[in-house]
């Protein structure tokens, strides 16, 4: 009988929740959803401005000859590049916005910034560089060092072209060279392109009514001003120590550079729309003896052992047991219980996140004194609506005099005005708003990095795709030979980023040493094979976008929670990215090279 009443109870209380999952959900969604946000341009263009380099560095028009071309200087072009390396290419000129490499972490060095995934497995090439992450989740200067690191190892420094968009490229079919033009008015010609541009690079500013106003100071968390706020990475910053700070936003970032400026402001305002989850992070030093006895080998290991286990496939050893997997194995298990229990009328998965999230929900009580902010702390929807967070200050930030939650229950923030932020209808008076309210997602090749290509007889990208992208694997499109994407759509999406660019890198070196070995000279996929792919994923592939599912509050995972025009043609190769993996590396063990033709 109490069996059957704590079934009953359990399922009542799942319902509940669900119901106010629904109402936060149906609070947050506006009807403008993605372009409630301020692209970075005209009078907001500087907020996109580089502030780690000099501007008038000036440097002579390039007109040059290449290899390969790479468009993009992060962790992609880089493992591109280390992979056409080891296959015999390394005649590489990147082209780079930034002011050297690093991609993400070149612009992201706001103060706490760290990988969220576990170093070992997130950072690159650590067997062939020989080097040893200092700590479990490195810190964003360690990552951005060992992305020079990769640059110098792989002598990329010498051609590489910095501070330096690439604004159009044309396909000579005669020559069978890519003509690439930047724009710094060079141009390279390259017999490979490869665009390696990543996807949450152009920074995005909230649509709050008067943001032009302000007349303090204000930046993005990816512009991070030190020179106004003083210290670095670390911390320590300063010149804050006389500042009333706002930071808007409360993903990923903010959850990072949270604890940090509470640290060193004078007060410091969270403008709030709506919580992250928020678990246990435990950060520590590597252990030097277990880290000199990995056997040649490990990092590709451990890198596939994590990608296993957060898709849900079982593996004898959980090799990097942290918050992630901790997560999957919570679900997976509570998953299997409920199977078992059966009477309780609840769908297991359902049941497994419920409690999931209400232990989430409890971490907010044990961190967060005061009774409100704990509330307003609490996330009230399924887990992986947004990128998980772990963090061990972010909360206790909370207890600080110094430190005021601003929650604006899913509205946002009201307005801003020439002196401060209005929540709720209240002025709250600051010196500086920080913006950590992320990247542009789900817009165009063309209007994100600025790309577009003329391929054979003159075909734009932006035509060919104008109804959806159209790629074999997510790396191939037919009409633009030798050109290779790396990390873009219908492929998979995977938690781990630098796991999917390093399959996609090691794919595409392949068939460059295929290339050099027949003493060939082009390759593009078929009309055939393409439409085969795309059918594909439009018919079969996993949404990434889910704007009808009621958990899930509205955010970037979900397009502000309304559909994307033409989404079908955005989804991922289905069964995650262990089947997408698996594809991949069959493909290249097969030998057959299905699906492109050679030249
Ligand atoms: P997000 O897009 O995740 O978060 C933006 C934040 O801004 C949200 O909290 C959003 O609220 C808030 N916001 C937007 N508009 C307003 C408004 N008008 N008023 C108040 N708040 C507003 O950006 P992040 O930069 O935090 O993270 C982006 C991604 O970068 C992450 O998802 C992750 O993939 C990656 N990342 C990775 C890290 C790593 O270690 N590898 C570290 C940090 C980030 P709402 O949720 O209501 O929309």
């Amino acid at each position: 009988m109490s069996s059957t009443n704590n079934a009953e109870n359990l399922s009542e209380a799942i319902e509940r929740m669900r119901e106010k999952y629904r109402v936060e959900r149906e609070k947050r969604l506006r009807p403008d959803g993605s372009d409630q946000f301020i692209e970075v341009k005209d009078q907001f263009a500087h907020f996109s401005k580089d502030p780690f380099v000099n501007e008038d560095a000036g440097r002579a028009r390039r007109n040059s000859k290449a290899e390969v071309v790479i468009v993009g200087g992060g962790f992609g072009g880089l493992l591109t590049a280390a992979r056409f390396s080891t296959a015999g290419y390394t005649d590489i000129c990147v082209i780079e916005e930034g002011g050297d490499f690093g991609g993400t972490w070149y612009w992201n060095r706001y103060p706490g910034a760290q990988c969220d995934i576990e170093s070992y497995v997130y950072l690159p090439l650590l067997e062939e560089l020989g080097y040893m992450p200092t700590e479990k989740y490195a810190h964003a200067d360690e990552i951005f060092n060992h992305s020079r690191a990769i640059g110098e190892h792989y002598g990329l420094y010498e051609q590489a072209l910095f501070q330096t968009r690439m604004v159009d490229a044309d396909w000579n079919e005669e020559a069978g060279t890519w003509s690439v033009l930047t724009d710094g008015g060079d141009k390279v010609e390259a017999q490979f392109l490869v665009l390696a541009t990543g996807n949450l690079t152009r920074p995005k500013l909230p649509g709050i009514p008067g943001i032009e106003k302000f007349k303090g100071h204000i930046f993005h968390t990816s512009r991070w001003d030190y020179d106004y706020t003083g210290g670095d990475n670390r911390g320590g910053m300063t010149g804050l120590a006389d500042k009333r700070v706002a930071i808007v936003g409360s993903g990923a970032t903010a959850v990072q550079a949270v604890p940090k400026l509470a640290q060193s402001a004078e007060h410091l305002f969270v403008c709030q729309r709506t919580p992250s989850t928020i678990d246990v992070r435990a950060n520590g030093p590597t252990d030097k003896e277990w880290f000199s006895k990995l056997e040649k080998g490990w990092q590709q290991e451990r890198i596939e052992n994590l990608t296993n286990i957060l898709n849900g496939l079982p593996q004898a050893e959980d090799l990097v047991a942290d918050g992630w997997t901790d997560l999957m194995h919570k679900m997976i298990e509570a998953n299997r219980e409920a199977k078992k229990g059966g009477d309780r009328g609840v769908p297991p998965m359902r049941l497994a996140q419920y409690r999931k999230m209400e232990e989430i929900r409890a971490r907010v009580d044990q961190c967060v004194e005061d009774e409100a902010a704990a509330e307003a702390l609490k996330p009230y929807y399924d887990m992986f609506c947004k990128r998980p967070c772990f963090h061990d200050e972010y909360l206790p930030s909370f207890n600080r005099d110094n430190v005021t939650l601003l929650d604006t229950d899913g509205q946002g923030v009201d307005g801003i005005t020439a002196s401060g932020v209005v929540v709720k209808g209240e002025e709250y008076p600051v010196d500086c708003i920080i913006f950590a309210t992320g990247f542009e997602v789900g817009v165009s090749m063309q209007r994100r990095v600025g790309i577009d290509l003329n391929g054979r007889n003159g075909l734009r990208l932006s035509e060919k795709w104008a109804d959806g992208p159209r790629t074999l694997h997510g790396i191939h499109v037919n009409g633009f030979p030798n050109c290779f994407i790396l990390g873009g759509v219908q492929s998979t999406i995977a938690f781990n980023v630098p796991h999917h660019l390093d399959e996609q890198a090691r794919t595409i070196a392949l068939i460059l040493e295929e290339i050099r070995e027949k003493g060939l000279g082009r390759v593009e996929a078929t009309e055939d094979a393409e439409k085969a792919w795309v059918d594909g994923i439009i018919n079969d592939g996993q949404k990434v976008s889910l704007p009808g599912q009621d958990p899930c509050t509205p955010g970037y995972y979900n397009n502000e929670g309304q559909s994307t025009k033409n989404g079908r043609y955005f989804r991922a190769f289905k069964g995650g990215p262990p089947r997408y993996f698996k594809k991949l590396k069959a493909w290249r063990e097969d030998g057959n090279f299905d699906g492109i033709n050679f030249g």
